[in-house]
């Protein structure tokens, strides 16, 4: 890049930032004070799946949602990377976040892959990052468990197939609020 592309990158950079604090104020929301309380990758598990919008620019591009969360005002914003790192001041966090889901995701595929041990009716297990990961089933209904939590329900439904009760089991193994919480616990 050279120095009058920066020039006007940098110009570029302003103005949206500038547009962000503008739309933050028109709604009467704090400008400062927020915090990611969530992050949410919509192609986890459908790699076709449409992407999101980000609620402050408009941005229709988003993979990774960072919910934004601030106690001066009445609910969460969900936004994209740039408008979440403007909105906690850190934009290298917030980059930091989605390349962590990204090393995520990359886990959750090499996850799925993996043969589970299936001693007997019912029951599987395997080790993932030196912890058991099990999955029950009884009766149709699966519950997965790992790191001293258990899951019946995926995405808010009863889980009554394998594959959903793995991708549970993931969810437990390798949590997201890990990557969210670093800089917040
Ligand atoms: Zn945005």
């Amino acid at each position: 890049m050279n120095a009058a592309d920066r020039e006007v990158k940098h110009r570029a950079d302003k103005a949206f930032y500038a547009r962000c604090i503008r739309q933050l104020k028109e709604w009467g929301a704090p400008t400062d004070g927020w915090r990611c309380i969530g992050i949410n990758d919509v192609r986890e598990d459908d790699r076709d799946a449409p992407l999101s919008s980000c609620e402050l620019c408009g941005c229709a591009h988003v993979r990774y949602e960072h919910i934004m969360d601030n106690d001066l005002y009445f609910e969460p914003v969900t936004v994209g990377c740039i408008c979440a790192g403007i909105m906690e001041g850190n934009v290298l966090a917030a980059e930091e976040r989605e390349r962590q889901m990204a090393n995520r995701a990359k886990r959750k595929r090499n996850f799925l892959k993996h043969k589970w041990q299936h001693p007997w009716r019912g029951y599987w297990r395997r080790v993932y990052r030196g912890r058991e990961v099990e999955i029950f089933e009884s009766g149709g209904r699966y519950t997965a468990r790992a790191g001293g939590r258990a899951a019946s329900r995926y995405k808010g439904r009863p889980i009554t197939d394998f594959y959903s009760a793995i991708y549970a089991a993931f969810n437990l193994a390798d949590p997201v609020e890990d990557i969210v919480c670093e800089r917040n616990r």
